[in-house]
């Protein structure tokens, strides 16, 4: 699987896991997937592929 490790998220005022509208960029998506279970696991999933890419480097 190539997933894409790396998020398009173009669009701050956007949720890239399910495409609603935030109520405002950065704290609005934090509001977002404190309500939204499935968000906020993808969110959780996403920032851990990060911490893992660089984990990765950083061990070399
Ligand atoms: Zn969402």
């Amino acid at each position: 699987m190539t997933a894409t490790t790396t998020m398009d998220w173009t669009d701050p005022v956007t949720c890239p896991f399910c495409g609603d509208e935030l109520p405002s960029p950065g704290a609005g998506f934090i509001d977002h997937i404190d309500e939204n279970g499935d968000c906020e696991r993808g969110f959780e999933h996403w920032r851990a592929n990060l911490a893992g890419d660089l984990a990765g480097e950083w061990s070399g």
